[in-house]
């Protein structure tokens, strides 16, 4: 059967935008700045609004604003070289990715099982070994955050960098430690991607690091820009990761629309949350601050590769988030770590359905039909 349902079609997706998307990529066209300029100045400043921070900077890209953050941190001297960050075993690579480029050690954790999202008893089981930071990602748009994770990272005295590149807009039932409850406005620093499939998309790629830190703010904005703190001086050997006017202004236009963007995950999410009533399946949990970058269920009894061919044969393109976790790919055969039981089965049990703007309402409903008499 042809694919009726596409997990995800970008350009359908982006064609609600593409007005705005033409107009303001004229704007930049006719500015004559290529580089940084007020684009990037305006989306930075709408970025703060938005998380509730007092510091916004552009990056390349959501790989970058975690390195950066972390390579920051060093430079400041608030991490040294092998220090153990406490990331989720289930995230995507970029997340063990960044600390391993920075130089620092990834202390892998299963997840909490209910919300596949890093658990307080993940963080201080690991807390023995030389850990100075810990990186919550909001896997899937769910906020990773909680009263006991605010208490263990002040007991522990923690660095927090949050990966927020699937959760922009979600918000934590509990504030963060700086009093915004925004996903990025929760720890010490946050990481966010624009990378096009992301709730809010580039049409290239793009990032941004999020932090009430004067010094964090200006150190990641050096690092990002060769480390020159001024024209011809610099303080850091930095690099080179800023984000682009041209991408910038595309999204503006995408954040200016963030509380419908939110929207609209949210209702296609309840529909499934409503509708689907396999017991072979497990919905996730309901969440109001759940933002929805991907809408993960978990396939019981060994049979999710049966799932997905059922929901193709049905014309439904389903994804896997993450097929091999990062432990288990090539680039880190003899990485250190604990066992990842739970890790290791969600892998196996997880498939994603389509959410994004390219699937309507009504082939959510379908979606959902098709999902029963599976
Ligand atoms: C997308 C993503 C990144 C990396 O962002 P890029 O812009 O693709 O570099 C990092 N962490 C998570 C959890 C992501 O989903």
């Amino acid at each position: 059967m042809p694919v009726r349902y596409p997990f995800l079609d970008l350009a359908q997706a982006n064609s609600r935008y593409a007005d705005a998307l033409s107009e303001a990529a004229r704007r930049v066209v006719r500015s004559g700045r290529y580089i940084g300029g007020q684009e990037v100045t305006a989306l930075e400043s709408e970025m703060t609004l938005a998380c509730e921070v007092k510091y916004c900077v552009g990056v390349g890209n959501g790989l970058d604003a975690l390195r950066l953050i972390l390579q920051a941190y060093r430079s400041l001297g608030r991490l040294d070289e092998g220090d153990g960050v406490i990331v989720p075993a289930n995230t995507y690579i970029a997340s063990v990715l960044a600390v391993c480029h920075a130089g620092l050690t990834p202390v892998l954790v299963d997840p909490q099982e209910l919300t596949m999202n890093l658990s307080e008893s993940g963080i201080s089981e690991a807390v023995k070994k030389n850990v100075r930071a810990v990186m919550p990602v909001h896997l899937y748009g769910r906020v990773a955050w909680s009263e006991d994770m605010l208490r263990i990272v002040r007991d522990m005295d923690l660095i927090v960098v949050e990966d927020a590149a699937q959760a922009i807009g979600a918000v934590s039932a509990t504030p963060g430690m700086w009093g915004s409850s925004k996903a990025g406005g929760l720890g010490h620093a946050a990481a966010f991607s624009f990378y096009p499939t992301k709730n809010v998309g580039a049409l290239g790629d793009g990032g941004a690091v999020t932090t009430n830190d004067y010094h964090l703010a200006a150190a990641v904005r050096a690092l990002a820009n060769y480390g020159s703190d001024r024209r011809y001086h610099n303080i850091f050997k930095g690099f080179n990761s800023r984000l682009d006017p041209i991408q910038a202004a595309m999204i503006r236009v995408k954040l200016a629309d963030l509380e419908q963007i939110s929207r609209r995950r949210r209702r296609r999410a309840d529909i499934y949350l409503s509708e689907i009533d396999n017991p072979r399946l497990l919905l996730p949990l309901h969440d109001d601050g759940c933002v929805w970058h991907q809408f993960v269920v978990r396939v019981k009894d060994g049979a999710r590769d049966r799932f997905v061919d059922w929901m193709r044969s049905n014309g439904v393109e389903t994804d896997i988030h993450y097929e091999i976790p990062p432990h288990l790919q090539p680039c880190f055969y003899g990485l250190r770590h604990e066992p990842l039981p739970l890790t290791e089965r969600l892998a196996n049990e997880i498939v994603s359905l389509p959410i994004g703007d390219s699937a309507s309402l009504s082939d959510i409903h379908d979606i959902a039909a098709i999902a029963n008499a599976f």
